[in-house]
């Protein structure tokens, strides 16, 4: 039961096409939206895919623009713009992971081009309205109901060649969009309960992951438990842990996944003695102690956790901690610089939190 007596639920966005072999109905999702030729958008790593979709699409395919890039850079956004219109296009086509569906957002909310985004990870960009994108080394978010997409494809036959680190980190990405919306200011039952059995679903999807990436019961788990994670992120604002992966992230270039991932068992080990009940559903499924169960849990999968493995620098961890306080945001427990100052040298160093 909600511990909330009043809350605003912003109802659930996009149409949802969720399976296996669900991308043969790409087609017939652009005639449903009344568009003739998309311009379909990857990543140069997944080129091969776009042009496999495309040739799919036929006449109703304007071409692959295979350039999307991590963090959105302005600058590949304008050649892609400029690739939409020479083209002919009349909407987006985004295959991949947060990367290609930052993209997709960038043009549409610029174009006003409706967007079919096809998930690939599970990052859970393409349930939100929310788009960062990176100019001059600057990383700037807004929201805007222009970036949300119009129709969500989930294949999970996709996702079978996400690679088992990827897969691990991106479902820690996902999980914490899951974990801080139990706890946001902005917070209600319904979102609540995806959170929770987001939660579930990657708890029984990962420990066979790990192992047999190839498991289409798994893989389907993992990609559901996606889709209720982005519906989460998409709905609530969020507090320490993703304020601390923007910063590292921003001014670290430490990379998305992995940064969330191993901040996520501390993010939640600081927060949970301030909000026991809100973080009820995962000490349910990991532990008493949310985030020490985290911590373990996913050092079983084999996920990263240390962040000089990523390259941080130890001298760079007091300038973060100070990052952390610059700027308030909500957050359940006070944001104590000490207190973060010693979170981040046990992520740094790999240890469980404290
Ligand atoms: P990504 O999209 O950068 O993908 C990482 C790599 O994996 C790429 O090379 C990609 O081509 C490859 N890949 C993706 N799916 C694959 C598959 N199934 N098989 C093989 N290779 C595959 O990674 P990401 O973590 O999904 O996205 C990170 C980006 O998304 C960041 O820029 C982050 O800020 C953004 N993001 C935005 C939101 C939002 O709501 N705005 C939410 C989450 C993430």
């Amino acid at each position: 039961m909600s511990d909330q007596a009043a809350f605003v639920f912003k109802g659930i966005p996009a149409r949802v096409v969720f399976g296996s072999g669900t991308l043969v109905q790409a087609g017939d999702e652009l005639d449903r939206l009344n568009r003739k030729k998309a311009l379909v958008l990857s990543t140069p790593e997944q080129a091969d895919a776009a042009e496999a979709l495309a040739a799919q699409l036929g006449p109703r395919a304007a071409g692959v623009f295979a350039g999307a890039r991590m963090h959105t850079p302005l600058a590949v956004t304008e050649a892609a713009i400029e690739r939409f219109g020479a083209a002919g296009a009349d909407c987006i086509v985004a295959l991949g992971g947060g990367s290609t569906i930052g993209l997709g957002k960038a043009i549409a909310t610029r174009t006003g081009a409706d967007q079919i985004a096809i998930p690939t990870t599970y990052a859970g960009s393409e349930m939100t309205d929310i788009l960062g994108e990176t100019a001059e080394g600057q990383k700037v978010t807004r929201r805007d109901p222009s970036i949300l997409p119009e129709t969500v494809i989930y294949d999970v036959d996709l996702t079978l060649s996400l690679p088992v680190p990827l897969s691990i980190c991106s479902a820690l990405n996902a999980i914490a969009h899951a974990a801080e919306a139990l706890y946001a200011p902005d917070r209600n039952p319904v979102v609540s309960l995806l959170a929770a059995d987001a939660v579930r679903a990657f708890h029984r999807a990962l420990p066979v992951l790990s192992h047999d990436p190839a498991n289409a019961g798994a893989r389907s788990d993992a990609l559901y438990g996606a889709w209720l994670c982005g519906i989460a992120l998409g709905q609530t604002s969020m507090g320490l842990h993703h304020k601390l992966c923007h910063i590292l992230g921003g001014s670290f270039d430490l990379p998305h996944a992995e940064t969330h991932s191993i901040l996520l068992p501390h993010t939640v080990g600081y927060n949970a003695p301030a909000v026991p009940e809100m973080l009820r559903p995962l000490a349910e499924v990991f532990d008493a102690q949310p985030g020490k169960g985290l911590w373990q849990f996913a050092r079983d999968i084999g996920a990263p956790l240390k962040l000089a493995d990523l390259g941080m620098a130890e001298d760079d961890l007091d300038r973060a901690a100070d990052l952390a306080v610059a700027n308030p945001y909500a957050n359940p427990r006070p944001i104590e610089r000490d207190a973060i100052r010693k979170m981040l040298q046990n992520a740094w160093e790999g240890a469980p939190p404290a």
